[in-house]
């Protein structure tokens, strides 16, 4: 299943409770269980949820509605390791 914001798809159920949320490659460990949205959302060229600006790229769909402080105020949001230890501490 998935879900369709200022049109773009995302999973249903996504990784984190903000759908647009999505971490890059190897930082989050409950991303990193949707391979295919993550290479899908390279190939878009838009950056991953807390990634810095990169030339020609398009930034996190989250952080341009919200900003990072909003997106991390969430536990549902912040990234974890494989021991489902949050990475980011509020
Ligand atoms: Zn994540």
């Amino acid at each position: 299943m998935k879900t369709t914001i200022d049109g773009i798809d995302y999973p249903i159920p996504a990784p984190h409770c903000d759908p647009q949320v999505l971490h890059a490659p190897g930082v989050c460990r409950y991303c990193d269980a949707y391979p295919k949205w993550q290479t899908k959302r390279t190939v878009a060229k838009m950056l991953f949820t807390g990634e810095l600006p990169r030339e020609g790229w398009q930034p996190c769909a989250a952080e341009k509605a919200r900003g990072m402080d909003s997106i991390n105020a969430g536990p549902g949001n912040r990234p974890a390791d494989s021991k489902g230890d949050t990475l980011v501490e509020r």
